[in-house]
């Protein structure tokens, strides 16, 4: 962090007499409670406690003053594609199939362009406040896993790369064999990344590529009822997306449809695995139903939401209803936010679910302490991260790293809340995440 982007906390901690420098903020909030005004202390290995000024009481050592600012734990990014982050603007034209087409062609391929890419994503997904993510490490992408463990430990981000498999068809045992070869083809953890399997979707993926890969023990991830072209293949096997395998060769004449519906179909596959969901645009009640089931067990599905990657694919389709995340979060589900890949992002110059955040309350007035949660906890939950990792620091816990955004006015927590939902304001980190659980720092 230079001069210009606030205190360096680190060095004047290090000069501190006490080994302990105090931040006066406008307010802090983590999933569970918000503050206003707060004090958070720091010492050499980063958050001590983030409280109001009664609770901390009297801060030995310097305080910096930014109340001006509130603080937030670092944010989990449940869903991203950070290989896809060099393709660039693609214009959406309603046909999913063929956009797909045009990332297929521009993608990057070579390890070293995959490597930037990934590179290039991490780095702006830190720089909108990340802390973990869930990448998709696409195409069979192991070179992908390898680039994120190469940069994330110098950016303090931590999570999963999710090894995104293909399998359907004729190229189903193909599939298959990928999907059980590969705990043996990269480390399970490394570099705070820990390794995980994607069976791409429904139309890319047979029940027997699902099938293996809820059984290799990893974390799980898979695109799920996105869109009606999916629905149509699920339900009969014909449509677009029939028509993209028979392009590359892959459809078989079994490929007739399942008679069901895609949530239908995958979620008795992966049910117990604590697989990551992602965009369900389109449920029906049976699929809510089928999801909710699961709420409040252990291992339960999490649904990832996407909703700038749902508004960029033209949902809701045709006058449908709009995405039933509200149900899912009534319901008990921790539905956890994902910004997809940066295709879909516009100019934005982050990749940050913060702006997922904002989309939301924008657009539907979702609860701010609902949308805090979906953010950190329910992300972390997608991820298999403590969620210790994404509250404010307190006794014994804590995050190991703190995000600002500037506010404009001492005002209730609630009210300061709401100004960061409603702002554009970028954030930043007040102290950087270091790849450090709370029990190592103790
Ligand atoms: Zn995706």
């Amino acid at each position: 962090m230079t001069a210009s982007e606030g205190p360096d906390l680190r060095s004047l901690v290090s000069g501190s007499p006490t080994g302990r420098v105090a931040v006066r903020l406008a307010a802090a909030a983590d999933a569970r409670r918000v503050l206003a005004p707060a004090v958070a202390v720091f010492d050499h290995a980063g958050p001590v406690v983030v409280d109001t000024p009664e609770k901390v009481g009297h801060a030995a050592g310097p305080v910096v003053d930014l109340s001006d600012h509130m603080a937030l734990p670092p944010l989990v990014n449940a869903h991203a594609h950070l290989d896809l982050t060099a393709v660039g603007a693609i214009v959406f034209n309603g046909n999913f199939a063929e956009w797909a087409g045009q990332v297929r062609a521009r993608r990057a391929t070579t390890p070293g362009a995959i490597a930037a890419s990934v590179r290039e994503g991490a780095a702006r997904s830190v720089a909108g406040g990340t802390g973990f993510i869930g990448d998709i490490a696409g195409n069979f992408g192991l070179e992908a896993v390898e680039a994120l463990r190469a940069s994330a430990p110098s950016l303090g981000l931590e999570g999963v790369s999710y090894v995104e498999v293909f399998g359907i068809g004729t190229a189903s045992e193909r599939g298959v064999s990928f999907v059980q070869g590969l705990a043996g083809a990269a480390a399970a953890n490394a570099h705070g990344i820990r390794l995980g399997v994607s069976p791409h979707a429904p139309y890319s993926c047979s029940d027997a590529v699902y099938a293996a890969a809820a059984a290799l023990g990893l974390p799980v991830a898979t695109h799920l009822s996105e869109t009606t072209d999916e629905v149509r293949f699920v339900q009969d096997g014909s449509g677009r997306f029939a028509d993209l395998l028979k392009s590359v060769g892959a459809w078989t004449p079994e490929l007739r449809g399942w008679g069901m519906r895609p949530v239908e179909r995958v979620h008795p596959l992966l049910r117990g695995t604590g697989a990551a969901l992602v965009h369900l645009n389109d449920l029906s009640d049976a699929d809510l139903a089928r999801l909710v089931s699961d709420a409040g067990q252990d291992r339960a599905c999490v649904p990832v939401y996407c909703p700038r990657a749902s508004a960029y694919f033209h949902h809701p389709e045709h006058g449908q209803p709009p995405h039933r995340y509200r149900e899912l979060l009534a319901a008990g589900l921790p539905v956890a936010l994902g910004t997809d890949s940066a295709i879909v992002l516009g100019d934005a110059p982050t990749i940050s679910v913060l702006d997922e955040m904002r989309l939301l309350w924008q657009r539907d007035r979702t609860d701010p302490m609902q949308l805090l949660a979906m953010a950190t906890v329910h992300g972390a939950r997608a991820l298999g991260v403590p969620v210790e990792r994404v509250l404010l620091p307190g006794p014994g816990r804590g995050a190991s790293g703190l995000i600002r955004v500037q506010v404009s006015r001492a005002a209730s927590a609630r009210d300061t809340l709401q100004e960061v939902l409603r702002g554009a304001s970028a954030c930043r980190w007040l102290w950087a995440g270091s790849p450090k659980s709370p029990e190592a720092r103790s």
